[in-house]
């Protein structure tokens, strides 16, 4: 039922943190866990970030299936981690509606590091791995960074690099959380 948002720079640690949150919840708390990642959707859509990210067209492709996925998988019990950049206020806002409208918590997990220090591990990714530096400086401008005091950015959990994963804070701010009432107003939109 409740779906975890992944958020950061590129190479900020995103796949690794939701590997965490798939073992803690599958392994701790009994859950299913369905991890939507980026990675694979690029795989089937057999593009390579570096270059997907560079054409509007596909990057709006690789949106479109891992919002219809979520979708998909949300179940009662089950939790579903969306493992993409969801660098983009208005995607986060989609995802905030449709989640909204079928009664599912949702929160944000942030990879909250510097993009000197993202690219300090992009350079230690293999060179399949890699961003080049064009596609990394595209991702870092166009990174809209999220708020909690938006209503599609809350709630949040920041995570600097070293942190040890907040896992119960994790669980309570989707388990422990009144459901959303769905047809409530939509206003403050992001622009
Ligand atoms: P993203 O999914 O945001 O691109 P990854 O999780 O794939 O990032 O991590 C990018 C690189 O940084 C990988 O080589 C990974 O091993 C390394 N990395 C991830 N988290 C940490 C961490 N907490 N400390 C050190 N290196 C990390
Ligand atoms: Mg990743």
């Amino acid at each position: 039922m409740p779906l975890i948002l992944m958020v950061g720079l590129p190479s900020s640690g995103k796949t690794t943190r939701a590997r965490e949150i798939q073992k803690f919840f599958t392994e701790q708390q009994h859950r299913e866990v369905i991890l939507i990642s980026d990675n694979e959707i690029m795989s089937n859509m057999n593009i390579e970030k570096n270059v997907l990210y560079l054409e509007m067209k596909k990057e709006k492709d690789l949106r479109s299936k891992l919002h219809s996925d979520a979708l998909k998988s949300l179940t009662k019990e089950n939790v579903v981690i969306l493992d993409s950049g969801n660098f983009i206020k208005g995607f986060r806002y989609e995802l905030y509606c449709s989640s909204k409208s079928l009664s599912t918590p949702k929160c944000l997990v942030v990879c909250d590091i510097s993009p000197e220090k993202a690219w300090e591990l992009n350079e230690n990714r293999t060179d399949q791995e890699k961003y080049v530096r064009k596609t990394f400086n595209d991702l870092v401008m166009r990174y809209e960074e999220p708020n909690h005091s938006n209503r599609w950015d809350s709630p949040l959990i920041n995570l600097q690099l070293d942190d040890t994963l907040p896992a119960e804070e994790i669980r309570k701010a989707i388990f422990e959380v009144a459901a959303p009432v769905p047809n409530q107003s939509t206003i403050n939109a992001p622009l």
